[in-house]
């Protein structure tokens, strides 16, 4: 029977949820820092544990079926891959920074300054279609110190929260793009079975983490205010209680408007609220 692959970073900012995302998904593996390849024991797939600029090509030549790394290194190699999932972690953004005491105000200001980045070829593409030349300078890391150390007039680098920027002196000064892990796949490998099964458990783990399970209690007289607030998957399940007045309702909602929700419930008549985390929600 034929065994997928699937690459993801060995050690880095996006190792440790890509091997919680691959487990929460039900497959057995060892997550030995040492080792290269690791045998998933009940699905047949293999792990590999790579660089993470390596990971792109590695699937688009079919050494990996499949793939976990961020959008930004996947435009920056420019290679021919299918998209199949965002994946909601490792999110940050590419951004053109200058020191916080400079005079620059708009991007044409840029026009003939060199920008430090790791990113030349997204960055080179973003310039060029605001028809801004600047002079970039391709360095492999520590963008952040090179306006600094008089290397470079601004920097173009990943952001999350921005304080590597702050504590450099640097501020923020145009979003170039913005990023998070994706699953990759080589061209038409989501014609084929097992990754579809593959993407149909990660989808109901990600799926599950947007929602929480609720179960609360509302006499019957209040009902109606309270599924009137309730979304679900289909429509909330009502349990009559012993108490004949009353009913138990079980529902999911989204974990973004949650605590909206909660106080709006409360207020149509809503005890007890117990809510649960849930693991996998398969449609
Ligand atoms: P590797 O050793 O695998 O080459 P790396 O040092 O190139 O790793 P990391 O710093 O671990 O890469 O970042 C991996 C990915 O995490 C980035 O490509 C990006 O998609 C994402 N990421 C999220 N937040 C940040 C951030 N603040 N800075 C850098 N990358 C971030
Ligand atoms: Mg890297």
């Amino acid at each position: 029977m034929k065994t997928l692959k699937i690459a993801i970073q060995k050690s880095g900012r996006l190792n440790e949820k890509s091997v919680e995302l691959l487990k929460n998904c039900g497959l057995n593996f060892e997550n030995y820092k040492s080792s290269l390849i690791s045998p998933v024991s009940n699905f047949p797939l293999e792990i590999l544990f790579l660089r993470d600029d390596d990971i792109p090509e590695y699937v688009q030549d079919g050494i990996a079926d499949l793939g976990i790394v961020g959008e930004n290194v996947i435009q920056e190699t420019e290679v021919e891959v299918s998209y199949l999932q965002k994946l909601g972690f490792g999110k940050c953004s590419l951004k053109i920074a200058v020191p916080n005491n400079n005079s620059i105000t708009a991007l044409e200001q840029l026009n003939g300054k060199a920008i430090a980045t790791t990113y030349p070829v997204i960055l080179g593409k973003y310039l060029a279609e605001k028809n801004i030349t600047s002079d970039i300078r391709t360095i492999s890391g520590s963008v952040e110190i090179s306006p600094g150390l008089g290397l470079s007039d601004a920097i173009c680098d990943l952001v999350s929260t921005g304080g590597t920027l702050k504590s450099n002196g640097l501020v923020p000064f145009a979003d170039v793009m913005s990023s998070e892990a994706v699953l990759i796949g080589q061209k038409g490998s989501e014609n084929d079975d097992l990754v579809q099964e593959l993407i149909q458990r990660i989808q109901s783990v990600l799926r599950a983490k947007e929602t929480k399970y609720v179960v609360l209690n509302v006499e019957r007289k209040n009902l109606n205010a309270v599924t009137a607030l309730l979304p679900g998957v289909k429509s909330p399940s009502v349990v009559p209680l012993a108490e004949g007045d009353w009913v138990a309702v079980h529902t999911v909602i989204p974990e973004r408007d949650f605590w909206d929700r909660i106080s709006q419930l409360k207020q149509a008549g809503a005890q007890g609220i117990v809510v649960m985390p849930i693991e996998k929600i398969i449609l």
